[in-house]
C-alpha cells in the first residue's frame, strides 16, 4: 500500500477532518502517512495527531518561519523527539520564492541548526527547497560531516540535471501532485530519480493533483501521482507502490521500526 511521506493533516483545513482522513486509508491503498510541521506549534500538532491515530512525524521550523528558530525552541524539537512516532526533521530548508522571507543569511543559519539538531538525534531530514537549490548543495557540502541519517527533497521541483549533483549525497526525492499539472513537463525528471530513492507525497492541503486542482488537497489523491509515475516509467502502478513503500521505509522507519 502506497505511503504518503509528506501530509499536513496539522494544517488548519485537514486538521477537523483528520479523523475521517485517515478512516479512509485502507479503502484508498494508503497504509500510512508522515504528517509534516512547518512550525514548533504544527510540529506539536502532528506528533499529537500521529499519536492518537497511529501515524507518524516529522518537526521542524520551514524556511518562512525561521525567526521562531531560537535555542529554547530546538529544545523543545529535542523533547518532542522523545516520541516514539517522530520519524525525522522536516520541512526544512530554503525558501527564495517571496521577495520578503527571511534574508538568504538567516535562512541558511536556521537551516544549518536544524540539520545539526537532526545529526544529534540520528533522525534524517526533510528539506523544503524552492528558488534555492544551488544554495541548497553548498549548505549540504558545508555540512557533510552531520549528515548521517538520510535526506529527502520534498517535492522535488529542481531540474534533471540537479538531480546529479544531489545523487552524490545519496539524497532521496519525493514527488507529488505537481508532476500531474498539464503544464508540468516534468517527465525526464521523473525518469531521473535512482528509482531507488523514489518517493510519492501529496503536500495536503496544497499541490492537488490534475483534475482535481483547485480543490482541497487529501492523502487519497495520491494514487494519481503513483498513477502519473507508473505511465511515465512504464510500470505497474502495483510496482511504483511497492518500491515507494520500501523506499520511505527504508529512508524513516529504518530506526523507529
Ligand atoms: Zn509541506
Amino acid at each position: 500500500m502506497i505511503i504518503d511521506s509528506h501530509a499536513h493533516l496539522n494544517d488548519e483545513r485537514l486538521l477537523p477532518i483528520a479523523g475521517e482522513i485517515v478512516a479512509g486509508f485502507k479503502a484508498n491503498n494508503i497504509e500510512s502517512c508522515i504528517i509534516a510541521g512547518f512550525d514548533y506549534k504544527s510540529s506539536l500538532l502532528g506528533v499529537e495527531l500521529a499519536e492518537k491515530y497511529s501515524q507518524y512525524a516529522l518537526i521542524g521550523t520551514h524556511p518562512e518561519e525561521i525567526k521562531e528558530v531560537t535555542n529554547v525552541i530546538l529544545g523543545k524539537y529535542k523533547e518532542l523527539a522523545k516520541s516514539s512516532r517522530v520519524v525525522g526533521i522536516g520541512e526544512i530548508g530554503l525558501d527564495y520564492y517571496y521577495e520578503d522571507n527571511p534574508p538568504k543569511e538567516e535562512q541558511i543559519e536556521a537551516f544549518e541548526k536544524q540539520i545539526m539538531l537532526a545529526d544529534e538525534l540520528k533522525l534524517p531530514i526533510a528539506l523544503h527547497v524552492r528558488d534555492a537549490y544551488g544554495d541548497c548543495l553548498s549548505v549540504l557540502k558545508n555540512m557533510h560531516a552531520h549528515l548521517n541519517s538520510g535526506i529527502l527533497l520534498h517535492c522535488y521541483s529542481g531540474s534533471k540535471e540537479m538531480i546529479r549533483e544531489f545523487n552524490a549525497f545519496d539524497c532521496y526525492y519525493a514527488l507529488g501532485g505537481a508532476i500531474t499539472f498539464k503544464n508540468a513537463k516534468k517527465d525526464e525528471v521523473i525518469k531521473e530519480i535512482p528509482i531507488n530513492r523514489l518517493l510519492v507525497e501529496t503536500d495536503c492541503p496544497y499541490l492537488t493533483p490534475h483534475p482535481h486542482r483547485g480543490e482541497t488537497n487529501e492523502p487519497k489523491y495520491i494514487n494519481l501521482t503513483v498513477e502519473k509515475i507508473a505511465a511515465v516509467l512504464e510500470k505497474e502502478k502495483e510496482e511504483i507502490i511497492d518500491i515507494t513503500n520500501k523506499n520511505t521505509k527504508t529512508l524513516f522507519f529504518k530506526i523507529r521500526g
